[in-house]
């Protein structure tokens, strides 16, 4: 392996996940959502890992992500997509058998002539914004709508499969706004259900209403981060208080370790200067490769955490493009060449992406999503014979 840095993603880990996810929905269907790149993991591997977790649905926000999945010979499960433009490629969804949501009078419309050009009815999910405030129908919007999906029903060109909505505080079960967006979708559905539609899927749960809202499940949840094992709420619980395992380690081999005396500056402008005499290590990733710069370093502050030789050393300095230092200390015995670990399960007491996360201040769902695309994807099976 010629490439000094990798992203490694336990398939063993994210079918547990996902078998997990089912075990805190039982009454519900579960959609492994995948999108971007499978939240970085990569597409095709874990959407096959979360079939065969138990997943029966997949999502994808993007319609090239959903094309890809049956392109790459994904062919049982059923497939959601939900971000469009007008002049998207409905009529290619449907061809690959793809569940389409509609958030707006135009995507309608759009959706109807793509499935009376493909000469089969196209399964659509209605999208209610009942709080978030960002994509769907608004609940008036949809009570206008509803004539024109009805005419549409009936002349055979769309079948309405489905109605939808996301929540906003999902990651604060307590927050007023869950149970508020929970009664504007049971007056959604009534509206649509009152309508004489019979639907197959309602759902609202993303993993942390999964995790934390029995209530919201209905009959598909839609999980993303936890298929990952990552908790989509920190502040509650970690992985292991789910029953989930971080699936991606982000690991390197150090590209240079040398001796440098005391008050030495460290990576551009000098954000770090050496205590006294040290060992610098060098670790070939960088901002290029997702590393976020607000995860930089400084005396006071240590930067990102990298686990080396069995400690836990902050990053030394600015993050540059494609690379970090760490200051291994001295006396330090590391060679070019040795592992370190950036984040992984933390079972070893190791570094997580929760932890950059808390370091940059962001979310683990931007740590994991922004590996950059030059860092290979390395997919192991912890479970399977060797
Ligand atoms: C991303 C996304 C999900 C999954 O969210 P997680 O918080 O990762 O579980 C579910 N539904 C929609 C509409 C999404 O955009």
């Amino acid at each position: 392996m010629s490439y000094p840095a990798r992203a490694v993603v336990d398939l063993a880990a994210v079918r547990a996940n996902v078998r997990s996810l089912a075990a805190h929905a039982p009454t519900a269907q579960v959609m492994g959502v995948v999108k971007a790149d499978g939240y970085g993991h990569g597409l095709l591997p874990t959407a096959s890992a979360a079939i065969a977790g138990g997943a029966t649905w997949l999502g994808a926000a993007q319609m090239d992500e959903a094309l890809a999945l049956r392109r790459g010979g994904i062919v049982g499960p059923r497939v959601l997509t939900w971000l469009y433009a007008p002049g998207a490629p409905l009529r290619d969804a449907l061809d690959a058998d793809i569940d389409v949501s509609v958030s707006a009078p135009w995507a309608l419309r759009e959706l109807a002539d793509a499935a009376r050009a493909a000469g089969r009815p196209a399964r659509a999910h209605l999208k209610v914004d009942t709080g978030l405030g960002r994509n769907g129908l608004t609940p008036d919007d949809l009570a206008s709508l509803l004539p024109e999906v009805l005419r549409l029903r009936a002349e055979g060109a769309v079948e309405v499969v489905g109605l939808w909505s996301h929540l906003a505080f999902a990651d604060e079960p307590e927050h007023p706004t869950v149970k508020l967006q929970a009664e504007v979708f049971a007056d959604a559905l009534r509206t649509v259900e009152g309508a004489g539609v019979t639907l197959e899927v309602r759902h609202l749960a993303n993993s942390a209403a999964t995790l934390t809202a029995p209530g919201m499940h209905y009959d598909l949840v839609r999980p993303g981060i936890a298929v990952y094992g990552l908790s989509p709420v920190p502040q509650l619980g970690g992985p292991e208080d789910f029953g989930l395992v971080p699936a991606m380690t982000l690991e390197a081999e150090l590209a240079n370790v040398k001796s440098v005396p005391g008050r030495h500056g460290v990576s551009y402008a000098h954000h770090y200067v050496t205590p006294g005499d040290t060992v610098l290590g060098l670790v070939p990733l960088g901002y290029a490769d997702g590393i976020p710069r607000h995860a930089s370093g400084t005396q006071e502050r240590p930067g990102g955490p990298v686990r080396v030789g069995g400690r836990t050393l902050g990053v030394a300095g600015r993050v540059c493009m494609d690379q970090v230092v760490v200051d291994l200390g001295p006396g330090a015995t590391e060679r070019a060449g040795d592992r370190v670990e950036l984040f992984g399960t933390g079972h070893d007491g190791g570094p997580t992406a929760q932890d950059w996360a808390e370091v940059a201040g962001t979310i683990s769902y931007e740590i994991v999503t922004r590996v950059g695309a030059r860092v290979p994807r390395v997919h192991v099976d912890s479970e399977a014979a060797s």
